[in-house]
């Protein structure tokens, strides 16, 4: 063996011990988030464009949680933290905390699904909250505006939906957070974004701690018809009809992969839902 490679194997020694460190804190970290479903296969997406978070790593940037081994069902979608308990949400809120019910909106702006998501809310008079993704609002910066204008509210959704944020340092997470930010603010400067959600759920001390830094607060959800997984506009409703209660924060996507069937359930599931409940845009002065 020459010198050469004799280096070279030892930096890749190095490598892989550090990537298991990585690895290992990670699995620490999910375990503290935990009943999280086993591994599988995603539901990915066909669409031809846009995001899909389905297929994605969580990110490509150095020092990002591996996904292989110890990544979550989600990979990239919302959805896997349903039956956590409050142990595992270091303090992140899952309902409205009032008899009002929330409808949420996670990975858009998306120019296919939110404009349909949009029309379908102005059309029931109802206002929910966005938790756009960065890089999504600064591609689509005119929908980031639109949501604004017709009075719902904002939520941080990390710059590239990274589901393993929680377990990078704080300086990374925060840089992350700010960089969204900073996103939706060249769209609306001066709206509001008072709320952050981690993608997956997959919440994490340093996660939640830079969040509220940022005057932030960890928002999760309550309801989850994983519609992610696309299991169709008719279960996507039964589920969200069945499980609503007052207080609710309810789970959907307008964007990540096809959503046309969360658009249908939308479409199916206001009528029911503005009958029994008053429907709110969680607010920008959370306490
Ligand atoms: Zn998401």
């Amino acid at each position: 063996m020459t010198r050469g490679s004799s280096t070279a194997r030892a930096a890749g020694i190095v490598t892989l011990v550090v990537a298991g460190l990585l690895g290992s804190a990670y699995v620490l970290g999910r375990s503290l988030v935990s009943d999280q479903p086993p591994p599988h296969s995603t539901g990915a997406t066909t669409s031809a464009d846009g995001p899909h978070y389905a297929d994605q790593p969580s990110t490509g940037e150095p020092g990002a949680a591996p996904s292989s081994s110890a990544g979550p069902a989600e990979a990239g979608q919302d959805g896997s933290g349903r039956d956590a308990g409050g142990d595992n949400l270091f303090g992140a809120h899952s309902t409205t905390g009032t008899p009002r019910l929330a409808l949420t909106f996670d990975d858009g702006p998306d120019p296919r699904y939110t404009p349909q998501v949009l029309a379908l809310l102005s059309e029931y008079d109802v206002r929910a909250t966005f938790c756009v993704v960065g890089e999504n609002a600064q591609n689509h910066p005119e929908l980031v505006q639109s949501i604004v204008d017709a009075g719902h509210t904002l939520c941080n959704h990390s710059w590239h939906h990274d589901v393993g944020l929680g377990a990078r340092s704080a300086d990374a997470i925060r840089s992350d957070l700010l960089r969204t930010n900073a996103a939706i603010r060249a769209a609306v400067p001066n709206a509001p974004i008072v709320w952050y959600r981690q993608p997956g759920g997959a919440w994490t001390y340093p996660v939640v701690s830079v969040a509220r830094q940022l005057g932030m607060t960890p928002l999760h959800w309550s309801v989850d018809p994983s519609d992610w997984e696309l299991p169709g506009a008719s279960k996507i409703t039964a589920t969200v009809l069945s499980q609503a209660e007052p207080g609710s924060v309810v789970l959907l996507h307008d964007a990540g992969g096809d959503r046309q069937g969360t658009v249908e359930a939308l479409r199916r599931i206001l009528p029911d839902l503005t009958a029994r409940f008053e429907l709110e845009a969680l607010p920008t002065d959370p306490t």
